[in-house]
């Protein structure tokens, strides 16, 4: 009640708040095609599922930003932060510090014309520094980082058995708020370590400021992500801890957030031709980073770095050669389940994207029985994993369901 009237495209779009810092709607260019609709309510099983007494009339986002990018006119789009960048690097003052997810350097090529999956990691680094950033580092070592946090976690629940289990992974943002709206009751399961963008953000923000002598104050950090839930992530309140160790109070770790699509447009508008920049290399000091990062950003990438990473911790020995690359965990399926032995004992592990699959493999382990059988579970919010994130360039992949 009072929904239809507060929301009067309800029928036909999703009814996203105007304050949404993930993506918006413009009514003017809606040819009430209701591809957005179908894409939340169906594919990620958000719309429909929530509850309005519970949220207030709230309507419930979790940011994934897959409305935007089924929308083919324009209608529903990221918010677009690039205006706050520019600022920043108009700034004398300031120091803007760039980082790149590693599903953006196999996206943005598209943008100009290269075929799908085109690896452009020097010229993306090019790019950023041709449009005036300071530094660009490589998100890969945040989720170097992660592994490191998620997979000592992991051993940690394995031999005490003080924790809850299976431990879900935490490293996908619009994961995380649907796990907080849907299923609240699981959040022991969640791993505790950010995601490999908040901790390289909160790296650069202490150990870097510290090292290469930038005030805190005047370093803004951006991240370049395939994903809208990154742009609602960095606005969390707790994700604070620049703040606490500066004791500066309204410091962030994380300033802003732009997407692949975002920065394709606006090198266009600056007229910078991408396919003739030179190859650039990473700033050093967060540059270097192991191949376990930069599988990241495909379904399942996640899973078998943590699986390297817990075998080598958990037997003391690497993980034997047969296993690397992990291919049960690798691919493009909704749902992938692999065992493995770490010397003597069988890990069962599960590697699910997309959220509407994510519900459904949740509620049927719920309801076998099965829950308990697992030991480590994967879930991306975008079907296919951060490659087909919210922000990406609008090539469809076929829908899993
Ligand atoms: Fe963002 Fe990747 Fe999660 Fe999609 S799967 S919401 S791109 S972190």
């Amino acid at each position: 009640e009072g929904f239809e009237s507060k929301y009067k495209f309800y029928d036909k779009r999703v009814p996203i708040a105007d304050d949404n810092p993930a993506v918006h709607f413009d009514e003017t260019k809606c040819k009430n095609c209701t591809l957005c609709r179908r894409a939340c309510e169906t594919t990620q099983t958000v719309l429909d599922y929530y509850s309005l007494e519970r949220t207030g009339d709230v309507p419930v986002c979790v940011h994934c930003g897959q409305c935007a990018n089924a929308c083919p006119f324009g209608a529903m789009m990221e918010v677009d932060d690039t205006n706050l960048v520019k600022a920043a690097i108009a700034d004398p003052d300031k120091v803007v510090v760039f980082q790149t997810a590693p599903a953006v350097r196999v996206a943005i090529a598209e943008e100009f014309g290269a075929e799908a999956g085109t690896f452009a990691q020097g010229k993306m680094i090019s790019a950023l520094r041709a449009l005036g950033g300071d530094y660009v580092f490589d998100t890969n070592f945040g989720a170097d980082m992660t592994i490191m946090e998620e997979t000592s976690e992991l051993v940690r629940r394995i031999t005490t058995g003080n924790f809850a289990m299976p431990q879900f992974t935490s490293c996908c943002p619009a994961w995380v708020e649907f796990a907080e709206t849907f299923y609240a009751e699981y959040i022991p399961h969640l791993s505790s370590a950010k995601s490999p963008i908040l901790m390289q953000n909160t790296t650069e923000k202490i150990w870097f400021a510290e090292k290469a002598g930038i005030d805190p104050k005047k370093m803004v950090t951006v991240c370049v992500t395939p994903c809208t839930a990154k742009k609602a992530e960095i606005k969390r309140k707790e994700l604070n801890a620049a703040a606490e160790y500066w004791h500066i109070d309204g410091l962030k770790d994380s300033d802003i957030c732009i997407t692949t699509r975002e920065l394709a447009r606006w090198l266009k508008a600056e007229n910078i031709d991408f396919n003739t920049l030179d190859d650039g290399i990473f700033d050093s000091h967060l540059g270097e980073a192991s191949g376990g990062g930069i599988i990241f950003g495909s379904t399942g990438g996640v899973m078998e770095s943590a699986l390297r990473s817990a075998y080598y911790f958990y037997t003391g020995k690497p993980m034997p050669a047969e296993y690397i690359p992990y291919e049960p965990v690798r691919g493009l399926d909704g749902v992938k389940e692999a065992t493995i032995d770490f010397s003597g004992i069988s890990l069962h592990v599960a590697v699910v994207s997309g959220l509407g699959n994510a519900r459904r493999f949740l509620d049927k382990i719920m309801a076998d029985g099965t829950f308990k059988d697992y030991t480590f579970i994967e879930f991306m919010a975008c079907q296919g994993g951060c490659i087909n994130g919210g922000g990406q360039p609008k090539v469809k992949m076929p829908l899993v369901q």
